[in-house]
């Protein structure tokens, strides 16, 4: 492999302060594909003096946003240049297939893009102050000091959402990968010193969540910390951050509904259900896990859909005939058969799936079978928690009012998605679900020019769109008294 393998701290590739080391494995086959520096509190916290440094004293924050757009708009340019190479090692290291990959890379880029645009239109706003003789402006700057730390499913994808409006608006960065799939942070990290990025201002650090993570979190040189994960470990940050009332920006979970009413288009409504689930094997924050469908066609609904999961493809990323690759580690899998284990023993029905397959070019991977529970409620914790595999429980409703309550009673609040050819109806129930994001007529499409964040427990904050960049800024007013006089109250 082409790569450098290692941290990258104030501008240069440097291994473990401890020396120690941790293996990378494919979770098709359990092959080992890297060994890679295990970073621990030390290496974070050398990472962060850097970037404090350079926030406190480096021109970064102080560069034209047009400059600092430019070196945005070359790292989107070198992320195309080398999407083959990304793409590849994001497969590797997760196991989704390389065509999802390489959507994944044109997403990227087009994020580096957008946020490049956005640097330098924001030049403040003039405030027509009630008092003669003055000047009332608002300008926002950058936080400071920003900690970011990504997940394993969209590991690159959920860097560059971070990456990109904290360079675009003048912080000064240092972020944690999974531990487990550290590649294409690291492919990333050459190109951003390829663009220029000056020493200092993005700082790399390989390493566990309960070390690496722990220390941004509670360092108090750290200004804003910015997550993407699962709701415990967002609540211990949350915790963590109040040490200096950090910025806290915290993407976590969904456990989504999709409601499909009966006048919708059926077929591509059993399309998109099962794309909303097991694409990436229902490891997405956002997938429509809850299938939420009108008594009517509810029979019918689940047997098309049966019919179609046992049709699917399981296998390496790399065969071009693969629908849906494993799950990321041996752990996760234990995690997922125990949901399903729970939802039979709570009632619900498999009515596909609920094991491991039996094909033995799969016993190698960590690979779990499409599976789809009939006879749900939402009492049922496999209704309820977030499995993060490839699961979807089937609940039915007569009413409208009933979808939305069902849609509703969740602790989660990302993403929902509802199916009718009527449009005041769907109007009238996006209107209440209380998500993040609500898709009519389609499910789980994002681009960068929309904000993503959730509702609830889902988190707090939001990426992408304007409110993406907004997150990385401080607000400031600035007043200026044209014309000062005594005031003589003393
Ligand atoms: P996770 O919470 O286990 O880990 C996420 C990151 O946090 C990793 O880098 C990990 O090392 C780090 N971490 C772990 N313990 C930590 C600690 N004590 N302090 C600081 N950092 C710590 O989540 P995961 O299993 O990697 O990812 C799956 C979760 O991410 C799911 O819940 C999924 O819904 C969520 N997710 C949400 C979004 C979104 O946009 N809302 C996107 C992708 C994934």
């Amino acid at each position: 492999m082409d790569l450098k393998l290692q941290q990258y701290i104030n501008g240069k590739w440097v291994g473990a302060n401890s020396g120690r080391m941790r293996t990378i494995i494919n979770p098709y086959n359990q092959e080992i594909i890297a060994t890679v520096p295990e970073g621990d509190e030390s290496d974070a916290k050398a990472a962060i003096a850097a970037a404090r440094e350079a926030f406190d004293h480096g021109e970064w924050a102080f560069t034209p946003a047009t400059e600092r757009g430019a070196i945005v708009r070359k790292i989107a340019e070198l992320i195309e240049r080398d999407k083959e190479e990304l793409a590849h090692l994001e497969s590797l290291d997760t196991g989704k297939t390389v065509e999802e990959s390489r959507g994944d890379m044109d997403d990227i880029a087009g994020v580096f893009r957008y946020f490049a645009e956005l640097a330098d239109k924001d030049g403040g706003e003039l405030i027509d102050a009630p008092v003669s003789n003055s000047i009332s402006k608002v300008v926002h700057e950058p936080v400071g000091v920003c900690g970011q730390i990504t997940p394993w499913n969209y590991p690159l994808l959920q860097a560059s959402w971070k990456l990109a409006p904290a360079l675009a608006t003048g912080n000064t960065l240092i972020i944690k990968p999974s531990e487990i799939t550290p590649l294409t942070h690291i492919k990333v990290f050459e190109l951003i010193e390829e663009a220029g990025v000056p020493a200092g201002v993005a700082n790399l650090v390989l390493g566990a969540g309960d070390t690496v993570g722990a220390e941004l979190s509670n360092n108090t040189d750290v200004d804003l910390i910015s997550f993407t994960g699962g709701i415990a470990t967002g609540k211990k940050i949350m915790q963590a951050a109040s040490v200096n009332v950090k910025n806290l920006a915290l993407e976590l979970g969904g456990k989504n509904p999709n409601v499909i009413f009966a006048d919708a288009d059926f077929d591509i409504a059993v399309d998109q259900a099962l794309n909303g689930v097991f694409f990436h094997a229902g490891q997405i924050c956002s997938a429509g896990t809850r299938l939420i469908v009108e008594e009517s066609i509810h029979d019918k609904f689940v047997e098309a859909l049966v019919e179609r999961v046992k049709k699917f493809k399981l296998g390496s990323g790399f065969d071009e005939e693969t629908q849906m690759g494993p799950l990321i580690s041996a752990e996760h899998l234990a995690k997922v058969e125990k949901y399903v284990e729970a939802g039979i023993q709570e009632g619900a029905t498999v009515a596909v799936g609920g094991k491991r397959p039996e094909d033995p070019e799969l016993q190698q991977g960590f690979f779990y079978l499409p599976t789809i529970f009939t006879d749900c409620s939402t009492d049922m914790s496999i209704v309820q928690d977030e499995a993060f595999g490839p699961i979807i429980t089937v609940e039915k409703f007569q009413a409208e009012e009933e979808a939305i309550k069902l849609a509703n009673d969740s602790i989660y609040g990302l993403a929902g998605g509802v199916w009718t050819k009527d449009i005041a109806k769907a109007e009238r129930c996006a209107a209440k679900m209380r998500m993040g994001t609500v898709w009519i007529n389609d499910f789980n499409l994002y681009f960068p020019h929309a904000p993503w964040g959730g509702f609830k427990q889902s988190g707090i904050g939001r990426e992408l769109g304007k409110a993406g960049l907004e997150e990385y800024t401080e607000t400031k007013h600035i007043f200026q008294n044209l014309k000062p006089e005594p005031i003589n109250w003393f």
